[in-house]
């Protein structure tokens, strides 16, 4: 059978680097089987949902490489709601109630305050078919709920949890349908994970009561449900859900200058008890995804970290990869000798900038102008004029080490740190590094 996935955002706000990760481990399910990762649309609230969101999401997902293969939207399905709807109606799985929320809150309070569990009492239920036409004449419109099978305890085997034992005795019925009409999430979900032959359900534990009673909402509609997975939430390098990261989107990691892949990386395997490995790319991630490499605790991510990891990836980006993003004129050559050196891609124009100057020149002592002197004459084009110009300059002078090397650096670049100056001083080309030379020796 293939794997078939979804990640279902509702485009009521911009995706967060906790939703991100469920979409990445969606992703990384579908293709570990060589199945489908599905987009879902969760738009059923109208009023909330807004087109830029959608936008946002599939940019996001695209930027992260995360292409789905294929995509719907809640609200485009109101046509195959309405006919589960009707299936439930008739085998008297779905029931009218009339409370309002005040009088649900005293029911609450009034339970809770017994020391009873705050469960609906299903006093609606009791209602005849003649009370229900005295309130539709005056004007009183039903919301449904789902009426739980109480008998058989709900159980099943979480692909991260293990098994899950809920009693339905202590649930509420829940409200599926507003009065108005309009859908609440539950049943439109489980309607479409049987409509789009979805085999796996993997998001966050918040969600683990809500498969309780989805479950009975796939027996009651006749289908087998699928396989559920709940991972631990994200929380903050703090180890609090902390309010930034639940506001953490992809545009603000952009602009840090976190690539992609390094995101990637990290999501893939927070929360599992596998190292990341920045060496890895999305299809080894993919093939090395485990669900029960998850642990139960709250997976922490931290920003330090990612920007770790980012600079590792840089440092392994080929050429291809980044030609674009480079400055003008730069080759393969320059990014190879400069990518050890940055953390973030933007910093390149920086080091381009020492390759094809000007450079700021700082001034040297006496003894130090007499030795870039003479390695200004000693300087030969050759293959590999680094090593030609120390080499020569140590037999002539005795200096090595640091008293060597230094001062050409920065006469060279005018900074004490940077690229492999074997590989950098090929690229400032002889007559700026000779010129370099001389002016520095004054
Ligand atoms: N729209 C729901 C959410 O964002 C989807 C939950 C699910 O995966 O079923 O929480």
């Amino acid at each position: 059978m293939t794997v078939i996935t979804r990640f279902a955002p509702s485009p009521t706000g911009h995706l967060h680097v906790g939703n991100i990760r469920t979409a990445l481990h969606n992703w990384l399910l579908a293709k570990k089987h060589g199945g489908c990762f599905l987009l879902r649309i969760d738009d059923t609230d109208g009023e909330r949902s807004r087109e830029h969101f959608v936008d946002g999401i599939l940019e996001d997902l695209a930027w992260l490489g995360l292409v789905p293969d294929g995509q719907v939207r809640q609200s485009a399905r109101f046509a195959l709601y309405e006919a589960s709807f009707a299936r439930l109606v008739a085998s008297g799985r779905v029931y009218r109630c009339y409370e309002t929320a005040q009088e649900l809150d005293l029911k609450r309070k009034v339970l809770l305050g017994r020391g009873l569990p705050p469960i609906y009492d299903r006093s609606a239920l009791q209602l005849s078919e003649a009370d229900h036409a005295t309130k539709a004449v005056s004007g009183e419109k039903p919301h449904w709920r789902f009426l739980l099978d109480r008998d058989v305890p709900i159980e099943w085997q979480d692909g991260i949890r293990g098994p899950q034992h809920f009693e339905p005795g202590q649930m509420s019925d829940p409200v599926i349908r507003r009065a108005d009409g309009s859908w609440l999430y539950m049943l439109p979900s489980v309607i479409d994970d049987i409509a789009l032959g979805v085999t796996d359900v993997l998001r966050g534990e918040d969600h683990v009561s809500n498969t309780a009673t989805q479950l009975q909402m796939f027996t009651a509609l006749g289908a087998a449900p699928p396989r559920f997975a709940h991972e631990a939430l994200l929380t903050g390098a703090e180890g609090k859900l902390s309010k930034r990261l639940g506001s953490l989107g992809m545009g603000q990691l952009r602009d840090a200058g976190i690539e992609p892949e390094a995101l990637v990386a990290l999501l893939a395997r927070l929360g599992t008890s596998d190292p990341v490995d920045p060496k890895l790319d999305a299809a080894a991630l993919a093939a090395s995804f485990e669900l029960t490499h998850f642990g139960r605790a709250p997976a922490r991510f931290d920003e330090v970290e990612l920007h770790r990891i980012n600079a590792a990836i840089v440092h392994r980006l080929p050429y291809a990869r980044v030609a674009p993003l480079l400055p003008q004129g730069m080759g393969e050559a320059a990014w190879e000798a400069i990518r050890p050196n940055l953390a973030h891609i933007d910093e390149v124009a920086g080091w381009w900038q020492v390759v094809t100057g000007p450079i700021d020149q700082r001034e040297f002592g006496t003894e130090t102008r007499e030795f870039l002197g003479q390695a200004a004459k000693a300087l030969r084009w050759c293959e590999d004029p680094w090593h030609a110009l120390t080499g020569a300059l140590k037999a002539a002078t005795g200096r090595k080490g640091k008293a060597l090397f230094l001062p050409l650096r920065q006469a060279l670049t005018g900074l004490d740190h940077g690229p492999d100056m074997a590989a950098l001083l090929p690229l400032i080309g002889e007559a700026e590094a000779r010129a370099r030379l001389e002016r520095a020796a004054g």
